[in-house]
């Protein structure tokens, strides 16, 4: 028997429109033998059935799946996954010389508390809810019979994402398959993921398109790719021409991984060197108008709405180091991946550094997160991704 959620009355609201969470605060009643990560069926005061979810302790009390009251088995998660995939191929992303993508971005995908990367043959599972942990095995096994695609080995990854307080004590191992290669492709440059040890899945994913555009502002110039992590811009500023390349992180892993990355590509070129250090203070060090294409893309500087302040503060920061670094007629590419952090407030901060420093700027482009990282309409908290290219005079 599925355990039933009560609302309290007057709280379906947000649910009729389809929003998929619903907060610890709506509830009315839950059965008391009610489990962390249980399937759960969700009810309006009245009786009637608002949709189906994983249930958890905490604010976001249960993630709706469905707004029925439909099976959440293994059929299930192979349906929505091959909608997914079949998303994932009408936007042109799965060919010979593109093996990485985001398959399952969560409720951009109607899998809220779940995100998947694909790696060539291999899937990199992400939970963010302990429902989506108790299914991993039954999402691992609907993978590897998708239609389209070859997935023969499952990573799961989920030691930092699921609620600590939950103690699931998840371990990051393969529920399918194993090791074969850590080689992907994209848009025809190679690069290695590293889903052991790495950040995320192992890989930026979300920034393919946006490197592609900076391929294309790259010929002649000197570049800097800030936060380069495993050097994603940086291959592709090469591809593009760039005169040179200097990629910093202050992760000296990811500083190996980026020069692995640029000789798997580019072998034996010179025009690229890496250095392991603190962002601030190599853009106070280094003499002005070195450079005249930056990347600046930061780790979440807000990773909850209680750090806002601060967050603004730094891009504020480390963009008016930018503005004052950089030379006359130079490209800047600038993001937030803070979720909490608006397009207007993100806008806002990196005029603010312009203003401080004086310089005349205009904005080119304003980026945002690629295709296969959509947002639900009836969930914008989905959108994170904000970015800005500049003509620095
Ligand atoms: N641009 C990258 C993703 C950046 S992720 C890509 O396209 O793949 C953010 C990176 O910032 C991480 O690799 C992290 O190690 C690095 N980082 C965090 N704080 C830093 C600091 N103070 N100085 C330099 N790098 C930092």
């Amino acid at each position: 028997m599925i355990k039933e959620v009560k609302l309290k009355r007057g709280k379906e609201g947000s649910l009729d429109r389809f929003h998929p969470w619903v907060f610890s605060g709506a509830i009315a009643s839950l059965p008391k033998d009610i489990e962390e990560g249980e399937i759960v069926n969700v009810r309006a005061d009245d009786g009637r059935l608002i949709g189906t979810g994983h249930y958890q302790i905490g604010s976001i009390a249960v993630r709706i799946l469905d707004f029925s009251d439909r099976k959440i088995d293994k059929d299930f998660f192979k349906e929505r996954l091959t909608e997914s995939l079949a998303l994932r191929n009408a936007l042109g992303l799965m060919r010979p010389d593109n093996t990485a993508f985001r398959l399952v971005h969560g409720e951009g995908d109607f899998l809220p508390g779940l995100v998947i990367d694909i790696y060539g043959n291999t899937a990199v599972l992400q939970a963010h809810s302990p429902g989506m942990h108790f299914a991993r095995n039954i999402i691992a096994l609907a993978l590897t019979e998708l239609d389209g695609i070859n997935i023969r080995n499952v990573y799961y990854k989920s030691e930092t994402t699921l609620p600590y307080k939950a103690s699931l004590d998840p371990v990051n191992d393969y529920l399918i398959g194993g090791f074969e290669t850590n080689l992907a492709t994209e848009n025809g440059l190679q690069f290695y993921v590293d889903w052991l040890k790495g950040q995320k899945t192992g890989f930026f994913v979300d920034q393919r398109e946006n490197r592609s555009l900076l391929e294309k502002f790259a010929r002649g110039r000197k570049v800097l790719n800030m936060f380069c992590y495993t050097g994603g811009f940086s291959f592709y500023a090469m591809r593009g021409g760039a005169e040179l390349v200097h990629s910093v992180d202050s992760s000296s892993k990811a500083i190996t991984l980026t020069s692995a990355n640029v000789e798997l590509n580019f072998p034996g070129d010179r025009r690229h060197e890496a250095f392991a250090e603190d962002a601030f203070k190599f853009l106070d060090k280094m003499e002005k108008g070195k450079y005249d294409l930056i990347i600046l893309d930061p780790p979440a500087f807000a990773k909850h709405r209680s750090a806002l302040k601060n967050a603004l503060r730094g891009y504020q920061r480390i963009n008016a180091r930018a503005f004052e670094k950089i030379a006359h007629g130079g490209i800047l590419f600038t993001f937030s991946c803070s979720q909490a952090v608006s397009r207007e407030q993100f806008r806002l901060a990196v005029f603010s550094a312009a203003a401080q420093t004086g310089r005349k700027v205009r904005i080119l482009h304003q980026l945002t997160q690629p295709a296969d990282h959509p947002i639900n309409i009836y969930h914008p908290e989905g959108e994170y991704l904000k970015g800005l290219v500049l003509y620095v005079e």
